[in-house]
C-alpha cells in the first residue's frame, strides 16, 4: 500500500508469462490495435495518437516535453509537489524556459495564479501540470486548467500517472493536448510502460517542428512508423512484448469492471480508510475537496519514529506504506489504495496493523477503534 508499484493482479502476471512472439507478428500487431483502443477507453478519448511508450512514466513525461518543445520556447509549469519539479527539469533540458507557478505542497494548483501567469506571459507555448500529485495526495482541477490553457492559446501537458484508472481522467472532456501515465499505479500492471495520448492540435505541432526532436528514441515522428495506424509497420525498437501482454490484460480487467465502477471503488475504500484514521486521531494532510482517493497522506503523530513504524509494518504484517518525499519526509506517510490493492481487505489490514504498531509504541492515538470505524463506513 505504497505510492506504487501497486499489487499486480495475478491475471496480469499470468499474461506476462505467455510465449514471446515477434514484434511484427500479425497476431501481435492485432493486439497492438486492441491495446490502443483499450487505452482510449482508459483515457476517455478518441485521440488517434494513443499508445504506450516503451519505458516507465518518466519516459512518457519526457516524450511530451521533447516532442512539443523546441529551444527558446516558454512553458508555464505548476509545482505543488515533487513531480512538478521534474517537469521544470524537462523543460530546461529542451533548451526552453520554465515559468514557475508554485503552490503549497498538499494543496491543489490555484487556477487564479495560473491565469495570472498566462496573462503576463503571452509568449508561453505550453501549460504543464500534475493532475494527481503522488508526493502529497493532492488532486488538481484538470478541466479548469486545460480550459485556461486553450483560452490563452497554449497547449496543455498533463501528468496523469497516478490518476489513470483510479480517479476520472477525461482527456477529451478536458480538452487536454498531451497526457502521460504509468502502468504501475492504479492500472496495477507491472512497471515499465507509459501510456500517452496526444490531441490533433498537439500532433500538428509535432509534425511541423523546425528542429528535430532531441531524443531519437522518443521522437514520435519515428515511433509512429511502428505504433501508427495503417497496414505497414516498420521496426523502430523491439517492443517490450511481454509487458504489452500484461498491459493489455490490465486494460481488459479495467473494461470488465467498468471505469466508473473502478473510480467508485477507489472512493469507497478511501472513505473507509479515512474514517479509520480519523477515529484513531490521525489527520489527513490534504483538505477534503482536494484529496485523491488512491493516495492518502497521513500526518505522523508527534514523537513517533517514522522509519521504525514502517519497518514494523513490513516485518510483522508484510505491509508496505510510503514515506514522505522532499519537504514532507518524516512528516507524513503515503498510503496507497491503487488498483488491485484498493480493497476492503487491505483497508482493514492497514488500519489494524497501524493501530497495533502505534499502540505498542504508546503513541498518542485512540487504540482499538479504527477497524470498527471503517466497517461502519462500509455499512453507510
Ligand atoms: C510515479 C510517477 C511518475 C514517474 O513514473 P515512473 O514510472 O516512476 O517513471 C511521474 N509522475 C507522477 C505523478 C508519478 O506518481
Amino acid at each position: 500500500m505504497g505510492p506504487g508499484p501497486s499489487d499486480v493482479n495475478p491475471r496480469i502476471l499470468e499474461a506476462l508469462g505467455r510465449p514471446t512472439i515477434g514484434h511484427l507478428d500479425p497476431q501481435f500487431v492485432a493486439m497492438m490495435d486492441e491495446l490502443k483502443e483499450l487505452l482510449r477507453y482508459a483515457f476517455q478519448t478518441r485521440n488517434e495518437l494513443t499508445m504506450p511508450v516503451s519505458a516507465p512514466g518518466s519516459a512518457g513525461m519526457e516524450s511530451c516535453f521533447v516532442n512539443l518543445l523546441e529551444p527558446g520556447d516558454s512553458v508555464i509549469v505548476c509545482q505543488n509537489g515533487v513531480f512538478g519539479g521534474r517537469m521544470k527539469e524537462n523543460v530546461e533540458r529542451c533548451g526552453a524556459t520554465a515559468i514557475m507557478v508554485e503552490d503549497d505542497w498538499g494543496r491543489a494548483i490555484d487556477a487564479n495564479k495560473v491565469e495570472d501567469a498566462l496573462k503576463s506571459n503571452p509568449q508561453a507555448k505550453v501549460l504543464a501540470f500534475v493532475h494527481a500529485e503522488t508526493s502529497t495526495g493532492a488532486q488538481s482541477d484538470a478541466k479548469t486548467l486545460c480550459a485556461l490553457a486553450s483560452r490563452y492559446d497554449c497547449l496543455s501537458i498533463v501528468d496523469c500517472v497516478t490518476s489513470l484508472g483510479g480517479t476520472p481522467v477525461l482527456v477529451d472532456d478536458w480538452g487536454a493536448d498531451a497526457v502521460y501515465s504509468g502502468t504501475q499505479k492504479c492500472l496495477s500492471c507491472v512497471p515499465g510502460l507509459s501510456p500517452v495520448t496526444f490531441s490533433e492540435r498537439a500532433m500538428e505541432v509535432i509534425q511541423s517542428r523546425d528542429s528535430t526532436v532531441q531524443s531519437w528514441f522518443l521522437d514520435l515522428n519515428l515511433v509512429l512508423g511502428y505504433w501508427g495506424g495503417g497496414g505497414k509497420r516498420a521496426y523502430h525498437h523491439t517492443a517490450p512484448i511481454n509487458s504489452l501482454y500484461a498491459l493489455h490484460e490490465a486494460l481488459v480487467i479495467l473494461q470488465e469492471e467498468g471505469i466508473e465502477n473502478a473510480w467508485q471503488r477507489h472512493r469507497d475504500h478511501h472513505r473507509a480508510l479515512r474514517a479509520g484514521f480519523e477515529a484513531m486521531g490521525l489527520t489527513l494532510v490534504v483538505p477534503e475537496a482536494e484529496r485523491l482517493p488512491q493516495l492518502n497522506a497521513v500526518s505522523i503523530p508527534d514523537g513517533v519514529d517514522d522509519a521504525a513504524v514502517r519497518g514494523r509494518l513490513l516485518a510483522d504484517y508484510h505491509l508496505e506504506i510510503g514515506a514522505g518525499l522532499g519537504a514532507m519526509a518524516g512528516k507524513i506517510w503515503r498510503i496507497g489504495l491503487m488498483g488491485h490493492a484498493c480493497s476492503k481487505r487491505n483497508v482493514l489490514l492497514c488500519l489494524g496493523a497501524v493501530d497495533a504498531v502505534l499502540g505498542s509504541m504508546n503513541a498518542a492515538i485512540e487504540t482499538g477503534v479504527a477497524v470498527t470505524a471503517a466497517l461502519d463506513s462500509y455499512r453507510d
